[in-house]
């Protein structure tokens, strides 16, 4: 038996890294999975491997910043697989700039997928929930969502932050539709995201001396925390932070 068995999930930016572990988790537990990023051959290659290994997965474009975009793949989850109980809010962009080197521009930018995202998602969710008589939105924060770093971009932080609380409002005002939300504060992740910005073997070196557990985190040390809270094993588990990040912001 299956820990999503009989439930249909839709995640944003499931093509690669942290969300397409959530894909292949999820559908192993028995979830039927839309994935909506905008890698749309990324995607595709995760909805394959899902459907090889007798898994139930639609992959399909998502821009998280277009409203349109959202109704879509709600309806899609509706009409393909009959209704929707889960929403892992999970795509993002990174900034790596100081204040003053960030423009305008990228401010708007990154505001618009990493929080506006999340808005419109959720947005789009509750109604098909509702319907279905609850669920559970995952909202993926970050530890820059809960503390400052010397390392993180500002930006960054502030629409993680952004996140934290918008996920309370989301669980205390839904709670009523029987709609959980939770936000899942993750450290530093093997993923695309992180390569980029670890790339210098120094700078790893100086920030993996900052995680207790001494090491990097993998897609799928988030993916079982978010399983968890897809499922009901979390029934009563809503407006809280699960922040998996080797223990790093305990110090
Ligand atoms: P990633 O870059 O591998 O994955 C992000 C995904 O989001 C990609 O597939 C990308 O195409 C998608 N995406 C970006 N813009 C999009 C848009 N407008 N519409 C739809 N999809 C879009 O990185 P990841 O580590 O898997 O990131 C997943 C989440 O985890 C992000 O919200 C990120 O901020 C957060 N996070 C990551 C780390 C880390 O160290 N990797 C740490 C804390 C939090």
């Amino acid at each position: 038996m299956g820990r999503l068995d009989g439930k249909v999930a839709l995640i944003s930016g499931g093509a690669r890294g942290q969300g397409a572990a959530e894909a292949k988790l999820f559908a192993r537990e028995g979830a039927k999975v839309v994935l909506g990023d905008v890698l749309d051959d990324e995607g595709k290659k995760v909805e394959a491997e899902i459907q090889a290994s007798g898994g139930e997965a639609t992959s399909m474009h998502l821009d998280v910043t277009r409203e349109v975009d959202w109704r879509r793949a709600v309806e899609t989850a509706a009409t393909r697989y009959g209704k929707l109980d889960v929403l892992v809010n999970n795509a993002g962009i990174v900034i790596r700039k100081g204040i003053e080197e960030t423009s305008e521009a990228d401010w708007d930018r990154i505001m618009a997928v990493n929080a506006k995202g999340v808005f419109l998602g959720t947005k789009a969710a509750i109604p098909a929930m509702r319907q279905a008589g609850g669920g559970s939105i995952i909202n993926i924060s970050s530890t820059a969502g809960l503390v400052g770093s010397p390392y993180g971009s500002a930006a960054y932080t502030a629409t993680k932050g952004a996140v934290r609380l918008f996920t309370k409002v989301t669980a205390i005002q839904h709670a009523k539709d029987h709609i959980r939300c939770n936000s899942v504060h993750p450290g530093p992740i093997e993923t695309a995201m992180l390569q980029e910005a670890w790339a210098d073997p120094a700078m790893r070196a100086e920030r993996l001396g900052r995680i207790p557990l001494g090491r990097i985190g993998t897609p799928d040390d988030i993916a079982y925390g978010v399983l968890y809270l897809a499922s009901d094993e979390s029934s009563f588990v809503t407006g809280a932070e699960l922040v998996i990040d080797g223990g790093a912001t305990a110090q």
